[in-house]
């Protein structure tokens, strides 16, 4: 999953729908060398569907161990916003039938399927530390990061809305704008501020902030 990468989150990347077969080689390379590093695969929802299922089997079956995270954001942003199979229609926009993400994990014989939004950054984090302990007795333990794109309309008019404010606190550290990178941010003259004509209130950047200097204020509908 290359969106990462500019993050540093993301150490491998092959090619579209590899993370799960990669994560589960890399299990298979370290097993019982006493040196095995956190494996963590990261996978997008359509991406599941047309080549995480196979993999994501072949690591329930040799008994790989990693924590699998499926970006659920309902949509294929990266190719136009076409429908997920999770979603229920079909890219001609007539209605179709959904396959729910979860039921498929647990069908490829996935134990803990963990459904989580990715906006609770501090929520989200305990999440992947609970579930990498998971692993040793579970084998693949998923996590479901659900949040719906921002870039349906639909769906930034019914989520909560923010009010954000960079305090003095701020002394220019930069890491919100080179670690976090919300085109939103940037460097002011004495403290970051926040371009409002494309802030969408979001709230997570309270959290990418090492001084407590963003903050934010519910704005109510
Ligand atoms: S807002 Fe926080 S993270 Fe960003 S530059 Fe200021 S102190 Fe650093
Ligand atoms: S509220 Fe969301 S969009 Fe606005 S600056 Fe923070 S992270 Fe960026």
């Amino acid at each position: 999953y290359t969106l990462g990468l500019n993050l540093g989150a993301v150490d491998t990347c092959l090619c579209m729908g590899a993370s799960i077969s990669q994560a589960c080689g890399f299990y298979h390379a370290y097993k019982g060398k006493g040196n095995r590093p956190p494996i963590v695969a990261t996978i997008g929802d359509s991406t599941f569907f047309h080549a995480g299922i196979p993999a994501t089997i072949n690591a329930v079956v040799t008994g790989a161990k990693f924590v699998l995270v499926v970006l659920d954001n309902g949509t294929t942003a990266m190719t136009g916003n076409q429908p997920t199979p999770a979603v229920g229609s079909v890219a001609n926009v007539f209605d179709g039938n959904n396959v729910s993400i979860e039921q498929v994990l647990k069908g490829c014989g996935v134990k803990t399927i963990l459904i989580r939004d990715p906006y609770d950054v501090p929520g989200f984090t305990r999440t992947v530390k609970e579930a990498r302990k998971k692993i040793e007795d579970e084998g693949v333990v998923a996590i479901i990061a659900r949040h719906p794109c921002i870039r349906d309309k639909k769906v930034l008019a019914s989520q909560d809305v923010y009010s954000i404010r960079v305090t003095d606190r701020c002394n220019k550290c930069r890491y919100c704008i080179d670690e976090f990178e919300c085109p939103a941010l940037y460097l002011g003259e004495s403290k970051v501020e926040v371009d409002m004509s494309i802030c969408i209130g979001c709230g997570v950047c309270v959290h990418a902030c090492p001084r407590r200097a963003i903050v934010a204020e519910p704005i109510k509908r």
